[in-house]
């Protein structure tokens, strides 16, 4: 495989960006060798910069739902931008938008439209705050909800795969709210609100662990987490900011039949454009300015860009069968690497919910970080490099999800099974 090209890039970036990399998890660290710089993207495929072309599972990190370039986004974003690219005053698509969203999410009563999964974690937590009156929040150990200061404590994949167990520069003040708890572990949680009675604002856990590589909430994990918010006074906040029109067109809460108070969104809903989303109840909701007291802006939200492709990707999305035919392929795609890894005898354990799976180099079962962390990350970075030679772009590390398209067909599905068998022959 040729990369000369990318090679070049990658130096000249280092010069000018931080690592080369506007997104640290994107430099290949965890793997070795070096990122490819990407050229185009056209359906299931990426071309990089040395023309080489891969089955793409990475899809910007989720949000590609359709796949790279699906005309009817591109054209929602044409004609868009054609009108111009953001006014700083309401928009009807934001209205439009805000439906789909209320349409599709059953807990989700009124919504607020922000740029990115982090501002939407974060505001939602500054809401439950203020809702309750309280000031600590729960989370889970490899949970990552963006990169805000309060929520940088055992964050998952990004982080773990740098090796850094925080970051520098978050205040202790920043963090001594946040109190962290084993994925999976109702105990745990139960005796936190023990030692900090009427204290916790808020319990935020992804519904779906996604960045952690994809792992399954427990039986009766999300109906615990629930029924200990009720019990304690305390708002519980789903952030599908992953696992949203992923796991399921309604999210996890559909999926599972768990409603939390506030959901957090962002990755599809943008159709591959910065966007988030926060919402919930209405009666908690109204409190965000300018309806309320709780403040919280943006210059670019709601922007009409954004609201154009999240439009148009969700209108192709819930068209009958095309979730259901993705799920369909991700079921394939399992099989078919669980029989491959069998014959070159290398022991996996792989999880799926909807369109997002994952391959942990490990046997099960795989239930929280602790489980996750013992991965033989080794034998995957071989098998990484194994699968890019093959022409398969799955994410750099071990500790992140991987998602399909609905333009994935039969045909990509069979030739990354193909790409698998030799991977795991060269592991
Ligand atoms: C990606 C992600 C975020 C952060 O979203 P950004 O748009 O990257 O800020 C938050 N929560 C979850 C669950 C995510 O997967």
């Amino acid at each position: 495989m040729k990369i000369a090209r990318s090679r070049k890039l990658f130096a000249e970036a280092k010069e000018v960006i931080p690592g080369g990399v506007d997104s640290p998890v994107r430099a290949f660290r965890a793997v070795g060798g070096q990122p490819l710089f990407i050229e185009r993207g056209e359906g299931p495929y990426i071309y990089d910069a040395d023309g080489n072309r891969y089955v793409d599972y990475v899809l910007s990190w989720g949000p590609l739902a359709l796949g790279h370039a699906h005309p009817a986004v591109v054209k929602a974003i044409q004609e868009q931008a054609g009108r111009g690219t953001s006014y700083g005053a309401p928009t009807e698509l934001e209205t439009e938008l805000a439906r789909m969203v209320i349409d599709l999410v059953p807990s989700v009563e009124m919504v607020r439209l922000v740029n990115s999964g982090t501002e939407a974690t974060m505001s939602a937590l500054r809401l439950a705050r203020a809702y309750t009156k309280r000031d600590k929040i729960v989370k889970f150990h490899g949970c990552y909800h963006g990169h805000a200061d309060m929520l940088l404590v055992q964050a998952g994949s990004g982080v773990a795969t740098l090796g850094l167990p925080d970051s520098p520069g978050v205040p202790r003040g920043a963090t001594q709210d946040t109190l962290v708890a084993p994925y999976n572990d109702l105990e745990a949680v139960r005796r936190l609100f023990e030692e900090y009675p009427g204290e916790i604002a808020a319990i935020i856990v992804e519904p779906v662990a996604g960045n952690m590589g994809v792992v399954p909430p427990a039986d009766g994990f999300l109906e615990g987490l629930r029924r200990l918010t009720e019990e304690h006074g305390s708002l519980l906040i789903f952030d599908e900011v992953m696992t949203g029109f992923r796991v399921a067109l309604g999210g996890a809460q559909s999926l599972y039949g768990v409603m939390p108070d506030l959901t957090t969104l962002g990755k599809v809903i943008g159709g591959g454009l910065p966007v988030g989303a926060y919402g919930g109840r209405k009666e908690i909701m109204e409190m965000v300015a300018p309806a309320g007291p709780v403040y919280q802006a943006g210059t670019l939200s709601g922007n009409p860009l954004a609201m154009a492709a999240g439009i148009a990707t969700l209108k192709e999305l819930t068209k009958p069968g095309v979730f259901d035919g993705m799920v369909a392929h991700v079921k394939a795609l399992g099989e078919g690497i669980a029989t491959a890894a069998e014959s070159a005898r290398v022991p996996i354990y792989q999880t799926r919910v909807g369109t997002m799976f994952s391959t942990f180099f490990r046997e099960g079962p795989i239930r929280n970080w602790e489980d996750v962390s013992r991965c033989d990350t080794d034998a995957f970075g071989r098998f990484f490099h194994g699968m890019l030679e093959g022409g398969i772009y799955i994410a750099p590390s071990q500790f992140e999800a991987g998602f399909i398209s609905a333009a994935h067909g039969d045909a990509e599905v069979q030739a990354t099974i193909s790409a698998a068998e030799s991977a795991f022959e060269g592991i």
